[in-house]
């Protein structure tokens, strides 16, 4: 399981946690929770949590971080906890891992506690096993508990989204999750690898800040130098699409979400000014769409060399 040991629960976490103990305190927990994360803030640590809450066998303390149950949970031992994500190179989860996840819910608990299920992420299921999770949520076994984890609550079934409860967890403030990763892997240029990514603080847990600040520098200059006509499109295409490929997009993609930005009242503004003159700012929104589009083939077969020159003979042309 992905979820690793939270150091210690992150203060923007409070109010989802307070939710989910008044729910429990009113004896009214739904036995479906969406977990709606905004990207990198910590949904599926989120439901770790939740998960530890119910099944810690310190009912004063709970989750107390210590017992058995709360020690597996974290280690994704629990023999009544079970995640399912996308498999190997696969970005979608099957049906049959939901009738796997379903039959294995309907099996008595090993604990005391509850069965619980993490989806993650949940946008993830294929439209085969959303139906085939909406049976399960439809008629849950008694204390079953599914936590579905997306920071993408529009693409999920409508008839999935209304049978849960709903859990917010915005993002924190950059100086929020900089703190947090200075706390959770030592001192580094965090903030401007938040910065740079435009991630929540869980996406840059296991990320090295100063590699991606390089690989921004590298990134932006060379952009600068197509600019200038410098660099053609073809040698730098082949490079990029070989490796941090999914990075660099979206090094792209905020440095011109910051770009903009820093231009505030866009209305009145048809050209950039500051490190970037001259961009004219329709084509800047019309390239950061076509980034976007890009980083969602990313993960396809598509021809990633043929995409990326594309795309920066599109940057060329600005
Ligand atoms: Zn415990």
């Amino acid at each position: 399981m992905n979820g690793r040991v939270v150091p210690t629960l992150p203060p923007w976490f409070d109010a989802a946690c307070r939710e989910v103990e008044a729910a429990i305190a009113a004896g009214r927990l739904a036995h479906g929770i969406l977990v709606h994360e905004d990207p990198g803030s910590g949904g599926l640590q989120l439901a770790t949590w939740i998960a530890q809450r119910v099944n810690c066998k310190d009912a004063k303390r709970a989750p107390c971080g210590e017992c058995q149950s709360c020690r597996w949970i974290a280690a994704g031992q629990h023999p009544d906890l079970t995640q399912l994500q996308p498999e190997g190179d696969s970005t979608q989860i099957t049906v049959q891992g939901v009738r796997d996840l379903a039959a294995d819910l309907a099996l008595t608990a090993h604990g005391a506690g509850y069965k619980i299920a993490i989806v993650t992420p949940a946008e993830a299921m294929n439209p085969f096993a959303a139906n085939a999770l909406l049976k399960t949520l439809e008629e849950p076994p008694p204390r079953t508990l599914l936590l579905l984890v997306t920071s993408q609550a529009s693409r999920l079934l409508p008839t999935l989204r209304s049978r849960c409860s709903k859990l917010r967890l915005a993002a924190p403030s950059r100086a929020l999750a900089a703190q947090y990763l200075e706390a959770a892997r030592g001192a580094g240029p965090w903030t401007e690898a938040l910065a740079a990514t435009g991630a929540g603080p869980f996406a840059l847990l296991d990320a090295d800040p100063a590699a991606i600040a390089q690989l921004r520098v590298d990134t932006v200059s060379t952009l600068t130098e197509i600019g200038r006509g410098n660099l053609q499109p073809p040698a730098v295409a082949e490079r990029w699409a070989k490796s941090d490929l999914g990075l660099r997009l979206s090094l792209i993609e905020s440095w011109v979400t910051d770009r903009v930005l820093e231009n505030g009242a866009i209305r009145d503004v048809t050209h950039l000014s500051g490190p970037a003159p001259g961009l004219n700012i329709c084509r800047l929104f019309e390239f950061s769409d076509a980034i976007r589009d890009m980083r969602k083939l990313a993960h396809t077969s598509i021809n990633k060399t043929m995409a990326v020159e594309s795309l920066l003979w599109r940057w060329a042309r600005q």
